[in-house]
């Protein structure tokens, strides 16, 4: 399977990178919702198209109001976007207020609390919670032959109880917005740091990890001190845009 990144920055974009959002093509499946989302019109080859939002910052949201321009595109039959009641809720009264943005979308809405996303090509979809401010959630998704983890925003920590749930998996895409000499920052927002993230990635056994939501304003060619990831866990690659990952 293959999974496109479409945009790997946390909070705003840069020249290199727009926000929070990924696609798995083959499962009619987005991650998140940033601005990346805009990217997503060629890529789509079937009929339904589940969104599953970690959370409600705009970095990972306000690509939903560029899915009219997507489905214009590429129409597809069947759209559900998943996320947590809250934040569900919080997205249609504020992001689609219509003084923000004119337009309903012809989307379902779905609760997680509610029903369990299934995934075309038998994806097997798991939620947890994760520490960030506002709370956030992560997802496991298990195909018969490929399994993928998508962790963001939250303080990465490998004795934290997500990390049992994401083990094995084939593909781990987790924030890692800072560097390892930004642990202070990260601690206070909410986010990662790089040698955690690595750690993470050790003690959950899995097959490769992509650091994703990266800070915006790292433009160089080095945006997370990769080396010290790697030195923890060597198959990391360093996600950026229009980066296709195997899994
Ligand atoms: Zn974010
Ligand atoms: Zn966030």
């Amino acid at each position: 399977m293959q999974l496109h990144c479409l945009g790997t920055s946390g909070y705003h974009p840069n020249e290199q990178r727009h926000t929070t959002c990924y696609a798995v093509p083959a499962a009619g499946l987005v991650l998140d919702a940033g601005t990346g989302m805009f990217r997503l019109a060629p890529l789509l080859q079937t009929d339904r198209l589940d969104i599953l939002l970690s959370h409600a910052h705009l970095d990972h949201v306000v690509g939903l109001t560029f899915l009219l321009s997507v489905l214009h595109q590429r129409p597809v039959e069947t759209v559900r976007v998943w996320g947590q009641r809250s934040k569900l809720q919080a997205i249609r009264e504020h992001l689609f207020h219509e003084s923000l943005f004119p337009v309903q979308l012809d989307v379902e809405w779905i609760a997680l609390e509610d029903r369990v996303p299934e995934l075309l090509g038998n994806g097997r979809v798991r939620w947890f919670p994760l520490q960030h401010p506002g709370g956030s959630v992560g997802y496991r998704i298990d195909w018969p032959d490929h399994s993928l983890a998508y962790v963001s925003d939250t303080t990465g920590d490998p004795i934290a109880d997500y990390v049992s749930v994401i083990r094995g998996v084939d593909l781990l895409l987790h924030e890692c917005n800072f560097r390892d000499k930004q642990v202070a920052w990260a601690e206070k927002t909410g986010h990662s740091w790089t040698n955690r993230v690595a750690s993470v990635a050790q003690v959950a056994a899995v097959g490769q990890l992509a650091l994703v939501h990266l800070n915006p304003l790292e433009t160089g060619e080095d945006p997370v001190g990769l080396d010290s990831a790697r030195a923890v866990f060597p198959n990391t690659v360093v996600a950026a845009d229009k980066l296709v990952l195997d899994f």
